[in-house]
């Protein structure tokens, strides 16, 4: 028998884009490769047509699984749960909008069975986003690069290759804030790269406005770094140190001259000001993980499947 292939697709409000998506993968993966394949989607709590269509197509091909949920979950936890549903022996990961092109999926097999356990893809350049777009994405990666102990590839989405090693790795994860690019990073394995560069979207709108954005970036240093918290310490300390200064300073003009410093008024908001927005940003930080900790405390599920279609039998 031939190998399964999974290949993960989330949606979310995607009814301009289920057709063409399910064409050109069904080419890719029947024309281009080998291997026998499901192509798995995640209906993410879309209020359009997305489901319907993708029922059409379950309906007329047995490689097309429907995995639907409650309501919207999230983009990381529509991945995860297809990692968590995938029987392939190698998952591949991808956007619904074709801005990764599923015609490097080939490429990323001949990797596969060259032995990596994960193929990721590169962005070498990407069309039709806003500047803004780039310039924080890069900023981001650098900085999070910065920040993490893990070593997580710059400029890297989720469009990926998996080996069924690394899927059963990250299923066993707990965590509910998921940032599933860092996760697979952090396990280890035989990672490489393959550099691509990235569509624009085929139709339709982003679906990570500025404060999702926003939200994912923070669950990416957050869940992976405690660096924020010791900038904190040294920040505190820093503080101190300045007010010690001033103090000596102050005492030796006092000492010297007979004059106190009294100067002024504006000199005193400053360091008052500053100090109060010190602390407030470092209990915003405290909060952060706090909040975080929380939620994995809570231990809600990732997600709440609605119904499947084409599923036969649900591991675990
Ligand atoms: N997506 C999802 N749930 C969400 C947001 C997005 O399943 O809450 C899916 C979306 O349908 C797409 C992928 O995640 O397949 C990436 O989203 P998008 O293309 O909007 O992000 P961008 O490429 O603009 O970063
Ligand atoms: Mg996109």
């Amino acid at each position: 028998m031939k190998p399964l292939i999974s290949v993960i697709v989330p949606m979310y409000f995607e009814e301009k884009i289920v057709e063409i998506c399910y064409t050109r993968l069904t080419q890719v993966m029947s024309k281009e490769t080998t291997y026998d394949y499901e192509l798995l989607f995640i209906n993410d709590g879309s209020k359009d047509a997305t489901l319907t269509l993708l029922l059409e197509k379950a309906k007329q091909d047995r490689h097309v699984k429907v995995i639907s949920f409650s309501r919207n979950f999230g983009h990381q936890a529509a991945v995860s749960c297809g990692i968590a549903y995938a029987k392939g022996e190698a998952l591949v990961i991808i956007d619904a909008d074709l801005q990764d092109p599923p015609e490097l999926i080939p490429q990323m097999l001949n990797l596969w069975k060259q032995g990596n356990e994960v193929v990721y893809g590169k962005r070498k350049r990407r069309k039709g986003e806003t500047w803004f777009k780039l310039t924080t994405a890069k900023i981001f990666y650098r900085l999070l690069g910065w920040l993490t102990e893990v070593e997580i590839p710059v400029d890297t989405g989720d469009f990926r290759l998996i080996d069924r090693k690394v899927a059963e790795v990250i299923k066993a994860l707990p965590e509910h804030n998921r940032f599933l690019r860092g996760l697979v990073a952090w396990t280890g394995f035989r990672q490489i790269p393959l550099v691509y560069e990235r569509e624009a979207r085929f139709a339709g709108e982003t679906k990570y406005p500025l404060k999702k954005m926003i939200h994912f970036a923070l669950d990416g240093i957050f869940s992976f770094s405690a660096k924020p918290l010791k900038l904190i310490i040294n920040i505190g300390l820093l503080a101190v140190l300045v007010s010690l200064g001033v103090l000596i300073y102050s005492l030796v003009a006092y000492l010297s001259t007979g004059i106190s410093t009294v100067r002024g008024w504006t000199s005193l908001m400053v360091v008052i000001t500053f100090l109060g927005g010190v602390q407030l940003v470092s209990i915003g930080i405290l909060g952060e993980y706090i909040g975080r900790m929380y939620d994995e405390s809570k231990g809600r599920p990732l997600y709440i499947v609605d119904k499947t279609y084409n599923i036969e039998r649900q591991d675990e």
